[in-house]
């Protein structure tokens, strides 16, 4: 059993508990309830109080019930099969008490005829009669069934009374913890103290009390304790850089001079935020966030532009070969000549990569752009000062810590994202790094209209199309797949390919899943050639890549689709100079609810702004995509219902880091609530 003054033992298995042996174990495993602790936030839905008795005549058929009855008469028929009956009354009804296999002597001695009897059970109707068969409580003494039962969704073949019994054995044992928090933050808790508050959690009357200090103090607890993980990891990857870099701000104000647009004021800022981290005698751990198209590119070359003029090698990783290219030809572009630029990509042959190998360790290249491949292990560079990673959103904690250590004790790291993100849970996916946001887009950008269009109207889209070929724009066409549990099914991109194959023919060409990663950016450079108009797709069209061409985006079965994804979708057009149109497609006409969420997204063109509005429809889980993989972040603690303590948080997080105050009193917190392992597989 639990002792005292012990969390260890909250975090041991299960089976330490009475009554709970190797099965049942197994069991509550399937749920992702491991040891004691995990139990401590499964919540009872809601409780059946049976102390409050009922009148026959109010009775609730197919409710569990409590009345208080006097038995008057035995049926007990003596026939196979036959139940025996009690019957009984109160001063309003009648009521039979139904019994199968019961011995009639035990039946006699817990219902004897005349005395005033209390009993719980699912109340029937049946042949004109209430009745209750086999009840499961049954006294004399109508207090004792006064103990309220909470009722926890349950996990199959666990009773109720088993699950009640294990929770009050472990509420009832809870050790009593040092307080971690200091008297500021408690003060917002009402100094509820963690032993009290799970003991309060789990009154039966305290069901759904989300904004009392107890719920609040624990959901606290939770998000506190991710906030200072991830502040623990940003700790250890800012070192102490060794070799200063200085900036030139002369050659980079003239580099900006030179740019043919107006920089935002944001990718100013942001600009700032970098050259402060790069000149810095720390290393920078810095995401640059901002929705698509809001101009990411540009901030991370001049980052770039001034660690290079500081002496040192730039490296930029790409997710994908046309993305590489794409960059380094807009580079080139940009750089004079004296800086050397080269790509190196799974396509670079090998006389060329033995080349570009050499003059890396030879300093003579300043920046090398690639996919993945510019992080193998042969690749060394001679004084490489800065990484730069674009569209990173697929790397857990575990990864960007690995990434950090990679450039080397002097190397600075920028990564690049436009997964928008509610403000809320910035912290908790991005706490190991430092964020420079731009929310602005760019001046003159043409905004997308977005329309939605059932299935059956198809022809009036064709119509569309084809004006929008005619006046020489391009059409992406996205067909996501129906069956996610089948994911090689591309059979509705295929259909679509066909069909519309027929009406503009040598116009239109096809991706999915199993095209080949070569046959992929062939595609993809003849629909940037402009050689094909129509370009179908399932899976989601490569993440950054500028089809400045591409005014219009069709997406089939658009109710699939999260709102943030969808705003990704679109925001692959619109880029250009051209008007552009986002057209949606459903089968059928809409919920109310689809219809409020697609009117979000009509409204908003702030990816920011949609995620936030995405997560209060529903819900935090949803909106990250965590639904599926069975993942919750949180046990108690929300983003949209207390949001206000993800601010607290991260303000005690943020002093304490300030004043570099001693972490120690924060052991206990942060051994009961490791979430490393969720934390790194969020995003
Ligand atoms: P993202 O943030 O999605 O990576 P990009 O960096 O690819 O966006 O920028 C999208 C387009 O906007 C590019 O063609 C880029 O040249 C252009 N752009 C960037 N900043 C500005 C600006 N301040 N004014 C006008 N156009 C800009
Ligand atoms: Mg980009």
């Amino acid at each position: 059993m639990i002792k005292k003054n012990n969390y260890n033992l909250l975090l041991s298995d299960l089976t330490k508990l009475k009554g709970v042996g190797k099965k049942t174990a197994e069991l509550l495993k399937k749920k992702k309830i491991i040891n004691i602790l995990d139990l401590l936030w499964k919540l009872p839905k809601k409780y059946t109080d049976k102390s409050i008795s009922t009148k026959i005549e109010n009775i609730k058929i197919g409710e569990e019930q409590t009345v208080t009855i006097t038995p008057y008469k035995y049926n007990f028929p003596r026939i196979r099969n036959l139940p025996n009956r009690v019957l009984c009354k109160d001063e309003t009804g009648f009521l039979d008490c139904v019994f199968f296999n019961s011995y009639e002597g035990y039946i006699k001695k817990i219902l004897p005829l005349g005395k005033q009897i209390t009993i719980n059970g699912k109340i029937n109707f049946f042949r004109n009669k209430y009745q209750i068969t086999n009840p499961k409580y049954i006294s004399e003494d109508s207090n004792l069934i006064k103990t309220k039962h909470k009722k926890y969704s349950l996990t199959e073949g666990i009773s109720e009374n088993v699950y009640n019994k294990i929770i009050n054995q472990i509420i009832n044992n809870l050790p009593d913890l040092d307080e971690w928090h200091n008297q500021e933050i408690l003060k917002n808790f009402n100094n509820v103290s963690w032993k009290e508050a799970v003991n309060l959690l789990h009154k039966p009357e305290n069901i759904g009390k989300f904004q009392s200090s107890f719920y609040r103090r624990l959901a606290f607890d939770e998000i506190f304790s991710s906030f200072l993980v991830q502040s623990e990891i940003r700790k250890k990857i800012k070192k102490k850089k060794k070799k200063t870099k200085v900036i030139d701000i002369k050659l980079q104000n003239r580099f900006i001079q030179n740019l043919n647009f107006k920089l935002t004021e944001d990718q100013i800022k942001s600009i700032n935020e970098i050259n402060n981290d790069i000149s810095s005698n720390q290393k920078m751990f810095r995401l640059l966030q901002g929705d698509v198209g809001s101009g990411k590119t540009i901030v991370a070359i001049i980052a770039a532009y001034n660690v290079i003029n500081a002496g040192f090698q730039v490296a930029i990783m790409a997710p994908t070969e046309i993305l590489a290219r794409q960059h380094y030809s807009s580079i080139k572009k940009n750089f004079n000549s004296s800086i050397n630029v080269e790509i190196l990509s799974g396509q670079t042959n090998q006389k060329s990569r033995k080349k570009i190998l050499n003059n890396l360790e030879r300093n003579k290249i300043n920046l090398l752009i690639g996919t993945h491949a510019i992080f193998q292990k042969k690749i060394n560079f001679k004084n490489l000062g800065l990484i730069i990673i674009d569209e990173q959103h697929k790397f857990g904690v575990n990864q960007r810590k690995k990434l950090s250590d990679k450039g080397g004790d002097d190397c600075d790291i920028l990564l690049m994202s436009a997964t928008p993100i509610p403000r809320t849970l910035t912290m908790t996916i991005y706490g190991d790094m430092d964020i420079s946001l731009i929310k602005q887009k760019p001046k003159f950008r043409k905004k997308v209209i977005t329309y939605t269009k059932l299935d059956s109207k198809i022809n009036e889209i064709i119509n569309f199309i084809q004006k929008e070929i005619s006046n020489g724009n391009q059409i992406f066409w996205v067909c996501p797949l129906i069956d996610e549990s089948n994911k090689i099914d591309h059979s509705s991109a295929i259909k679509k390919f066909e069909y519309l194959k027929k009406i503009f023919p040598n116009k239109v060409d096809i991706l999915h899943g199993k095209t080949e990663k070569l046959e992929k950016e062939l595609i993809l450079k003849k629909f940037l050639d402009e050689k094909i108009k129509i370009l179908v797709s399932t899976t989601i069209i490569e993440v950054g890549i500028d089809f400045p061409n591409a005014n219009v985006i069709i997406i089939e079965n658009a109710n699939k689709f999260g709102l943030s994804q969808l705003h990704q979708l679109r925001g692959r057009v619109g880029r250009g100079q051209k008007d552009s149109t986002c057209i949606l497609m459903f089968k059928s006409s809409l919920s109310e609810n689809a219809r409020k969420r697609l009117n979000i997204l009509k409204k908003n063109n702030d990816g920011f702004k949609i995620s936030e509005e995405d997560m209060k429809l529903r819900g935090y889980g949803d909106v990250l995509g965590f639904k599926q993989s069975g993942l919750k972040i949180f046990k108690l603690a929300d983003p949209v219902h207390n949001h206000d303590l993800f601010s607290l948080a991260e303000r005690e997080i943020k002093r304490i880091e300030r004043e570099n105050e001693n972490i120690g009193r924060f052991q206990t917190l942060m051994k009961l609530y490791d979430r490393a392992d969720i934390i790194n597989e969020m995003v």
